[in-house]
């Protein structure tokens, strides 16, 4: 396996579910992990103390304020931090299905959905590719999801979000390849963390690991592994977007 030891990883919501096996992979291999998190400062705390090597960092940093971004990015290179992989995970579902809700649910569902999931990773990749341009060398993993490919009925901005966070992954990859930067997306279907575990149970449960004929759903280490292959310089991936959903969905 190639050997990313040294290298610097900023995980945005690094800090519980997938992104949180992120950075205990990353940082497994030697990787010195900044992760971020919007509010939740226990989790943080338990993350850096698990984490394995030195120089670990968390801060907090809410993906939809463009504000907090460039001061993350000022404190890293004040701290003269480089800054080889970015992997833009954090991310949120918002249940807003067209005939169920008011008009005001319906805006509010857009409007968080986008500006997390898709305008705070734009933002993300601004800073960073103007590292790693100083750099020439870098690699953005975005953390889409199966729902850009097979549409989300009762969350249509969450699957619009992704479909759209593969097309920015797409343009990005083309528009920074001269300076050696890599781009890429992952897209998970059923991962079990907090943001699914209460619709694991039960009925819905059962249906839902029944998509895959494997007839279980991915655990959060599993998108980690994924990751950290995307990660290493020694393959041929710009622009891909890699399904990890256990044939739970053909495109
Ligand atoms: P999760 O368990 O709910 O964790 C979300 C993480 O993102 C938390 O660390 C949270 O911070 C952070 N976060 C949320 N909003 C933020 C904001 N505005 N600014 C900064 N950080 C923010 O989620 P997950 O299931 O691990 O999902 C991670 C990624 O995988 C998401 O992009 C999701 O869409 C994608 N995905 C998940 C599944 C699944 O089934 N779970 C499937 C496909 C794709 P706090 O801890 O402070 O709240």
């Amino acid at each position: 396996m190639y050997d990313i030891t040294g290298k610097t990883a900023l995980i945005t919501g690094g800090t519980r579910g997938i992104g949180a096996a992120i950075s205990q992979l990353l940082a497994e291999r030697g990787c010195k992990i900044t992760a971020t998190y919007r509010s939740d400062s226990e989790a943080a705390k338990e993350l850096l103390k698990s984490l394995p090597g030195q120089g670990h960092k968390v801060y907090s940093c809410d993906v939809t304020a463009p504000d907090q971004i460039a001061e993350l990015f000022e404190k890293m290179q004040k701290e003269d931090q480089g800054l080889d992989i970015l992997v833009n995970n954090a991310g949120i579902g918002y249940h807003h299905p067209i005939d169920k809700v008011n008009y005001q649910s319906w805006q509010e569902g857009w409007q968080q959905v986008l500006a997390t999931n898709l305008i705070g990773p734009a933002n993300m990749c601004y800073h960073a590719a103007a590292l790693m341009k100083l750099q020439q060398s870098g690699v953005i993993i975005n953390i889409s999801s199966r729902g850009a490919y097979r549409g989300e009925p009762l969350m249509p901005a969450y699957g619009a979000s992704k479909a759209a966070l593969n097309s920015m992954t797409q343009s990005l990859a083309y528009q920074l390849a001269p300076y050696n930067i890599r781009v890429g997306a992952i897209a998970p279907g059923f991962v079990e963390t907090d943001m699914s575990r209460s619709r694991l149970v039960g009925e819905i449960g059962e249906g839902i690991r029944s998509q895959s004929p494997m007839h279980r759903v991915a655990q959060p280490t599993e998108i980690a592994e994924a990751v950290l292959l995307m990660s290493q310089s020694n393959i041929w991936m710009t622009g891909s977007v890699w399904d990890i959903n256990g044939a739970s969905y053909f495109r």
